[in-house]
């Protein structure tokens, strides 16, 4: 299995309670990684392989049983190594988009990311799953529960104790958020199940994700140059990162040095601070309903 995403969205969790989960089964396990960035951004990945002996812990390209991708650009990127016409893919559909796919400084400018479409995806592949999981999570309580609710997903396609992976996930989450990444778990597995009694139900709950402006706009979809920034006081530390970083200068600290937008009419919504913030106290806002989400 491989597990794939940018760094913050929690990948080296989710391979961890694979691991653990395929040991409590009697399985031979081994598990490598490579961190990318620290901060959010970077691209991460982990391979997990398991049975009754494993040699290495890497797996080559088309060898990959499971797919289980945390961002779609990094899906993509990862597609060639899973087994063809047998393995399972599993993404959510949330587009991050790097900073330096930014080719230019206006608000709605073109950017750099993948063209193909969850759609097409899936017409490709014979057991494939593309849900929109952070706007799922963000329903249930915490966009952060995504990655839990994608194992809810993969749960249905091994064959271990649904109470055991739940046993492991509350484990290997922060104690006070354990109670939101079991009932995401659980939404995942209920949306698996409906899926595959009925394939339209994925269509159905396919939502459309954050996609590039100007593929939008080619597309017609369009809807404004909608952008708000929340940026929560209690978790900035202050670090002056994203006032550095910000291509437009639309921030600084105020008198309790704490971010703000103090230029709100510059900002093109890039996400550069959203990405860079390495409290995650930023989020950037592309789409009203999104504010109202998570409001
Ligand atoms: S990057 Fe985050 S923690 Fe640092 S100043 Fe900006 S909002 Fe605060
Ligand atoms: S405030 Fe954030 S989203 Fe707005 S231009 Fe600056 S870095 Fe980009």
């Amino acid at each position: 299995m491989i597990i794939v995403g940018v760094g913050g969205q929690g990948v080296i969790m989710v391979s961890k309670v694979l691991a653990t989960i395929c040991q409590m089964q009697g399985h031979q396990v081994k598990q490598s990684e490579v961190h990318g960035m620290a901060k959010r951004g970077g691209g991460v990945f982990s391979h997990v392989r398991f049975g009754e002996k494993v040699w290495s812990p890497t797996i080559p390209k088309g060898g990959a049983d499971v797919l289980l991708a945390l961002e779609w650009a990094e899906a993509m990127r990862w597609i060639n190594h899973l087994r063809p016409g047998k393995g399972i893919f599993i993404s959510d559909t949330q587009h991050i988009m790097p900073p330096f796919a930014c080719r230019s400084r206006q608000r709605n400018a073109d950017a750099a990311y993948t063209r193909e479409t969850p759609h097409e995806i899936l017409e490709q592949i014979q057991d494939g799953y593309a849900m929109d999981a952070t706007t799922m999570a963000r329903d249930l309580g915490n966009e952060r529960a995504a990655n839990t609710m994608l194992l809810g997903v993969l749960s249905t396609a091994l064959d271990f104790p649904a109470e055991d992976w739940r046993d492991v996930i509350s484990r290997f989450v922060p104690p006070k958020t354990v109670d939101i990444n079991i009932k995401a778990f659980d939404h995942g597995r209920e949306w698996a199940e409906l899926v595959h009694e009925n394939p339209d139900h994925a269509a159905e709950q396919l939502r459309r994700p954050e996609i590039a402006p100007a593929l939008l706009s080619e597309a017609g979809e369009h809807d404004g140059d909608f952008v708000q920034l929340d940026i929560n006081v209690d978790w900035c530390k202050s670090c002056d990162i994203c006032v550095k970083m910000c291509p437009e200068r639309c921030l600084k600290l105020d008198d309790q040095l704490k971010a703000v937008l103090h230029k709100p009419e510059l900002c093109t919504g890039c996400r550069i601070c959203e990405w860079l913030c390495p409290d995650l106290a930023i989020t950037v806002h592309r789409d009203p309903a999104n504010v109202k989400a998570s409001a």
